[in-house]
């Protein structure tokens, strides 16, 4: 099995890092001809999500790319990466690959609150550490014009941080940045 990590800025070393733990082989997404190689599955990391989707522009992979998730290709995304999927971004004209319906907030949690660590219930793997930075949450999920509606998977201090939809999983927080390796293997799990 291959992944293939977004590696244009952010936080992709530690999903690779974390993924070589596990035992899978990685491969980066720099350039557009990185998205003709064989790989079974993406990560989309952190970062900022301004400047991701700047350089998938300007380096022309964000079509091929976007053409990737819609066919079905499983996707784990943690915070910017988030927001990349989202259809709708909350005081923000320009959204990006509007694959997942759903509202995210950026930056949501204020000053004060700009990063934080805690531990919560993710649906189907259980307690895990979370670490926020700079997050956004999802303000409302949509349902689409096939009746269907992305399925919560996570829920802290009322915020929706985590979901599912169809090939794509979606976090707020950086679950490689704990030493937890049970969202990556949730997400190869969809692989396998
Ligand atoms: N604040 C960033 C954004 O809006 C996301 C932060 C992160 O990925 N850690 O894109």
């Amino acid at each position: 099995m291959t992944i293939a990590v977004l590696a244009l800025q952010g936080a992709f070393i530690e999903h690779e890092q974390m993924l070589q733990k596990l035992g899978v082989h990685t491969i980066e997404l720099r350039q557009a001809s990185d998205l003709q190689k064989d790989f079974d599955g993406i990560i989309l990391p952190g970062g900022e999500s301004t400047v991701q989707g700047k350089l998938l522009h300007a380096l022309n992979m964000f079509e091929p790319l976007k053409e990737k998730i819609e066919s079905g290709i499983p996707v784990l995304a943690t915070c910017a990466g988030m927001i990349l999927l989202a259809s709708d971004i909350t005081e923000q004209d320009e959204s990006y690959f509007e694959t997942i319906p759903m509202t995210v907030k950026r930056n949501a949690y204020g000053r004060q609150l700009g990063s934080f660590h805690t531990n919560a219930e993710a649906s189907g793997i259980g307690e895990i550490p979370m670490t926020f930075i700079r997050a956004p949450y999802v303000e409302s999920v949509h349902t689409d014009t096939s009746g269907n509606t992305p399925e919560i998977l996570s829920i802290v201090e009322d915020r929706i941080v985590g979901v599912k939809y169809k090939n794509q999983m979606a976090f707020a927080f950086h679950p490689e940045l704990d030493q937890d390796t049970q969202i990556h293997e949730a997400f190869l799990g969809m692989i396998r």
